[in-house]
């Protein structure tokens, strides 16, 4: 019997543009479910898997083959769709065949001590969707178990897909804050999809002192009439000195660029005990004195994606509707490559998702 097949984009070679091609089309066994993907966000990590590495800074890279992740790849992470089918062993009260959801994306082995807390972002050996498993650049989605889907009944399609991983990553990041959130000075550094996601979450929050840094004067613009209450051109170091003489040195520090830059300029701005977290993946490494990280108690703190609780609250907060909506512009699947080479080119002001 002939197997059916359906349509996906894919890496078929490093450094490539993505190929168009018949895969067979999922069928799921024991708790795997299959969701008809309607929209799929287009993500910097996109970029990455597409270029096959990650810059580390000093000329070093990090190759996504000597991780175990070779082409070809089905690429998209931030998945939205219509459950359609599921294995024999996933109950009715799990989820509903026909209903949409948005998928958690970063699943990891299902094993290991953090799996089992439902950490899987943290697993130590990840399987995730887009990344070691065939992701959302297709008809359908295969997906391990329905406890990954949440359930988005009421909020926007192309703007629930964004939640999965770009808005996930800034709720996380702004959740490992812990400051007077009302009076103490939290700076956000880089305006893309994330940063955008993590202003407006942080508005929704209740953090009434917000400075934003990005190079394009339209994006501050752009955040200060979205909440931010002070903005600064990174290019223009005098425009930092002057907020920090004004404001007092900043209680947490979000980077969503990771760049050699912005980190040595975002631990810098730091009062004593302050936080810097780094999301971004931009690239490069930092050279720190180190007494006096202990002097000033300060912490660095990573922060990747989020785990599965927090893309539940973050769906949550966002049917409460206040949550302001990043703008959010579609493109038909069939041009993924155009998305992703925008994308590359720094050409988008928010989100770009691929919709049918
Ligand atoms: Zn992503
Ligand atoms: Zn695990």
């Amino acid at each position: 019997m002939e197997e059916p097949e359906m349509r996906a984009f894919t890496v078929q070679n490093f450094a490539h543009p993505l190929e168009e091609v018949d895969v067979t089309t999922p069928q799921p066994k024991g708790t795997e479910v299959v969701v008809e993907v309607t929209r799929c966000g287009v993500c910097h990590t996109d970029l990455h898997l597409q270029d096959g590495f990650y810059d580390l800074g000093g000329g070093k890279r990090l190759n996504l083959k000597d991780r175990g992740i070779v082409p070809p790849l089905v690429l998209g992470h931030e998945i939205y769709g219509k459950l359609v089918a599921k294995g024999p062993d996933v109950s009715d009260d799990q989820c509903e065949i026909g209903r949409y959801y948005v998928v958690y994306p970063w699943i990891g082995c299902g094993e290991c001590e953090q799996c089992l807390q439902d950490h899987d972002n943290l697993c130590a050996t990840p399987k995730s969707l887009g990344v070691a498993r065939p992701g959302g650049y297709a008809d359908q989605c295969l997906i391990p178990h329905p406890k990954y889907l949440v359930d988005v009944t009421d909020l926007d399609p192309s703007l629930a897909a964004t939640y999965a991983c770009s808005g996930l990553t800034a709720y996380s990041a702004i959740n490992k804050i812990e400051i007077d959130r009302e009076n103490e000075l939290l700076v956000l550094l880089g305006l893309g999809g994330v940063g955008m996601n993590a202003l407006n979450i942080a508005v929704a929050q209740g953090f009434g002192r917000i400075a934003v840094a990005d190079l394009d004067p339209a994006k501050r613009d752009f955040a200060l009439r979205a909440g931010a209450h002070f903005s600064f051109d990174p290019g223009q170091p005098e425009e930092l000195q002057t907020l920090l003489s004004e404001q007092g040195n900043a209680a947490a520090v979000v980077d969503f660029v990771g760049s050699t830059e912005t980190a040595a300029s975002g631990i810098s701005m730091l009062r004593k005990g302050g936080i810097y977290v780094i999301v971004g993946l931009f690239g490069g490494e930092v050279t720190l004195p180190l007494p006096p990280l202990a002097q000033r108690s300060t912490v660095i703190c990573g922060s990747y994606v989020g785990n599965l609780a927090e893309l539940r609250e973050l769906v949550e907060l966002a049917k409460t509707g206040k949550i302001a909506a990043l703008p959010v512009e579609t493109m038909p699947f069939s041009k993924a490559n155009e998305a992703l080479d925008r994308l590359r080119t720094g050409g988008v002001n928010g989100r770009l998702v691929l919709a049918k």
